[in-house]
């Protein structure tokens, strides 16, 4: 088996609730459990940042679906990265919304407050996705109280 990782930004195409949310994250962890990938999605309000660990193929598989999903545009994949070992290997799909997006962690993490697709780069995501879910305690944080 080959590991990798797989992190992209992406804008949401219209409102996004936490109904929406909610959709969204118990298909990701119904589907994910299913085919073993793991990971972290994280919602700022006007972005969402995601973390996709796993078996290259099943990762591909997965996104191949993400991409055509509707409720988002403007995907830009920052890494697909061989691993040896996964970062968020207990959590079929941690979640962060909006109140975790801290100015302080952004600055600290992501080098800027605002999120803009085009200066991201893979390695600070990754790092920011790290912090978020030490914060959050991801596993059990559901999108509702987001
Ligand atoms: P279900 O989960 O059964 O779909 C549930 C409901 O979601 C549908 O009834 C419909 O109302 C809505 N829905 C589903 N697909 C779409 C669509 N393309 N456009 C509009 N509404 C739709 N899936 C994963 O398996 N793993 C992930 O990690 C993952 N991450 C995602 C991250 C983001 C930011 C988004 C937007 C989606 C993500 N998805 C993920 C969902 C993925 O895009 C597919 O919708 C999902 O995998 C389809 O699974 P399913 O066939 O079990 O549909």
């Amino acid at each position: 088996m080959s590991l990798i990782q797989l992190i992209y930004v992406s804008q949401p195409c219209g409102p996004i609730g936490s109904h929406e949310l909610v959709q969204i994250v118990d298909s990701c962890r119904r589907n994910n459990e299913q085919t073993g990938i793991t990971g972290m999605l994280a919602f700022s309000g006007t972005n969402f940042l995601q973390l996709l660990e796993g078996d290259e193929a099943d990762v591909e598989r997965t996104f191949a679906r993400i991409e055509h999903d509707r409720r988002h545009s403007g995907i830009r994949v920052l890494g697909r990265t061989p691993i040896a070992d996964r970062s968020f290997g207990t959590w079929s799909m941690g979640f962060a919304g909006m109140s975790a997006f801290n100015a302080d962690l952004m600055q600290r993490c992501l080098g800027t407050q605002e999120i803009e697709p085009g200066g991201l780069t893979a390695e600070r995501v990754l790092d920011f996705l790290a912090a978020l879910a030490d914060r959050t305690s991801a596993p059990r944080e559901t999108a509702a109280s987001n």
